[in-house]
């Protein structure tokens, strides 16, 4: 008999496929337990240390890029010769060497939290290297995204950046987590693989290893043990998708008006791979995900490099940059933010500026010079804007290093409402819904128990999303979407049907965005903009614009 789980579709597609569970950190090993050989025992510790840097070492090889750099200095602390002279203590004192361990690690792991900054943030990493040593020491399972050995779906109570940073992504058919939200790490990362995700689905966590399981990412469904009828619907959708018309020219409606269909990318590799998707540009640069796990900034010459390898990439295309987007769900060691009771309401994004003006001043620094020799159009814009001032300052400054297309992100609901005093100040804003969803509904977008808040079909995010549309209109400039909101097809409809000028997302859902805008004129965007407006719910907004979507894309999503 099969069983239907439901939790939050957060990247669209279906797929069946076998369970692979992420292990749990294994048991405490017992204090107290008699140790015969104190010597082979100092052996054993000392040996699975080293094993968990091998370890590292081999993934970060495997992944190459920022991850091997991650995880070599990782490695580097399960070598460290203080850790092992403190683990042969331990065991001298009559521990086993799963105990010593466990002890040594865990006041490692003290002594950094108690350093606070850089060295307290890599406590998760000393935690890390800690559950995989005792792991080998005991037999127990290595905890952590498992080496996969055939195509599987990833169930996980969550999925950290450091998990999902060596993933194998031949293997890794779809992702399922029992926590997570619509704008969380695992959403992300899923659309970026362009594999369909489902979060929030605590009911998953009753799943057993190979048990098999479909994965629907747009309706928020898991299906247990499907029967032949959900597994030929994946295979005609599948169709639907493979018989899409070859894409070609820019974004249009059906009745030919323009939207420009823009990519998402974080790091250098995303951009080159991106760069086959055709679309006319990067419509969100996220240029923190390049220095997430540096621990000092970076040098002004290594973001020249960076960024013109991506302007480069996108030659003759339109790149849109954001400068650091620091704090809060994207800490940066060299960011001083540490210690704020709410990170999220803190010092974070464009104000970070206020306290370390020259990180803002390097960077468009950096990007100015980058530009200047690449023949991509560089638009730059500033993350977590909330007032016309600081649009017209940032503007002011990038303007000064000879930047000449200047934005704003609209993310603070006091910068909706204030959209075209915004853009009377600068040349074009994007709204960042993820966060514009998480400030409007006082939710933390990384809060699972507050998911259903931060659903992008709430009509109030809507309502600020066509305030700040408006103000396109009254000022005659560009208005985007760059969060999450853009890549799901039938939401695009309403965002075109509320007036934005261009859509930017993960390139996986490019090719349905693009379908669906071809297929629907602007009047039915218009009609599903009010009907979703008019809705009292997300879910009804939803349905209600399903209602008015033609056959043909709803057989595909
Ligand atoms: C957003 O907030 O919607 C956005 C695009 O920025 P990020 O997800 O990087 O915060
Ligand atoms: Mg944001």
């Amino acid at each position: 008999m099969h069983e239907v789980l439901r939790g939050i579709g957060v990247s669209p597609g279906a797929v069946a496929g076998p369970v692979a569970r992420l292990a749990p950190p294994p048991p405490d090993p017992p204090a107290g337990a008699t140790v015969e050989d104190p010597g082979a025992e100092a052996a054993r510790a000392g040996a699975a240390l080293a094993g968990v840097a091998e370890f590292l070492r081999a993934r970060g090889a495997a992944a190459g890029g920022d991850a091997e750099e991650v995880l070599e200095a990782q490695a580097m602390m399960a070598e460290d010769p203080e850790l092992h002279e403190q683990v042969a203590d331990l065991v001298a004192d009559g521990r086993t060497a799963a105990r010593a361990v466990h002890e040594g690690l865990i006041s490692y792991a003290e002594v950094l939290r108690g350093m606070g900054g850089y060295l307290g943030e890599r406590v998760a990493d000393i935690e890390d290297i800690r559950c995989r040593a005792v792991a080998l020491l005991t037999g127990a399972r290595m905890p952590g995204v498992p080496l996969l050995r055939r195509p599987s779906i990833l169930v996980a109570r969550d999925l950290a950046p450091a998990d999902t940073a060596t993933l194998d992504r031949d293997q890794v058919l779809g992702f399922v987590t029992e926590l997570g939200g619509p704008t969380s790490h695992t959403a992300i990362l899923a659309k970026q693989l362009g594999i369909p995700a489902v979060v929030a689905c605590p009911d998953v966590a009753g799943l057993v290893e190979g048990a098999s399981v479909v994965v629907d990412g747009s309706a928020g469904e898991i299906t247990v043990d499907p029967p032949e009828s959900v597994l030929a619907g994946i295979a005609a959708r599948a169709a639907s998708r493979a018989a899409m018309p070859e894409p070609s020219g820019p974004g249009r409606t059906a009745d030919g008006t323009p939207v420009a269909l823009l990519v998402n990318v974080g790091t250098v590799a995303d951009a080159r791979a991106a760069a086959d998707v055709p679309s006319e540009g990067v419509g969100l640069f996220r240029t923190e995900v390049l220095y997430l796990g540096r621990a000092t900034a970076p040098p002004v010459k290594d973001q020249i490099e960076a960024y013109r390898a991506v302007f480069e990439a996108f030659a003759g295309r339109k790149v849109v940059i954001r400068t650091l987007d620091a704090g809060a769900d994207k800490p940066l060691p060299f960011v001083g933010h540490a210690h704020e009771a709410n990170p999220a309401l803190g010092v974070r994004g464009l104000r970070v500026a206020r306290r370390q003006p020259e990180l803002l001043t390097d960077q468009l620094m950096a990007i100015a010079e980058a530009a200047s020799a690449c023949s991509a159009e560089v638009w730059v814009m500033a993350p977590m804007v909330s007032t016309p001032a600081e649009a017209a300052e940032f503007a002011g400054q990038a303007r000064a290093f000879g930047l000449s297309t200047v934005g704003a992100m609209v993310e603070v609901p006091a910068a909706a409402l204030r959209a075209t005093q915004l853009l009377e100040r600068c040349d074009f804003v994007s709204i960042g819904t993820n966060d514009l969803a998480q400030y409007a509904f006082a939710a933390d977008r990384t809060e699972s128990a507050l998911a259903d808040l931060l659903d992008i079909w709430q009509p109030a995010l809507l309502d600020l999303v066509a305030a700040v549309a408006d103000g396109g209109r009254r000022t005659g400039r560009p208005v985007g979407v760059c969060g999450e909101a853009a890549g799901d097809p039938l939401l695009a409809l309403v965002l075109v049907g509320l007036g934005l000028t261009s859509l930017s997302m993960a390139p996986a859902c490019l090719p349905p965005v693009r379908h669906a805008l071809s297929t629907h004129t602007l009047d039915e965007c218009r009609g599903m903009a009010k009907a979703a407006r008019e809705a009292d719910d997300a879910v009804s907004a939803r349905e209600s614009v399903r209602r008015l979507a033609s056959p043909d894309l709803l057989a595909l999503i």
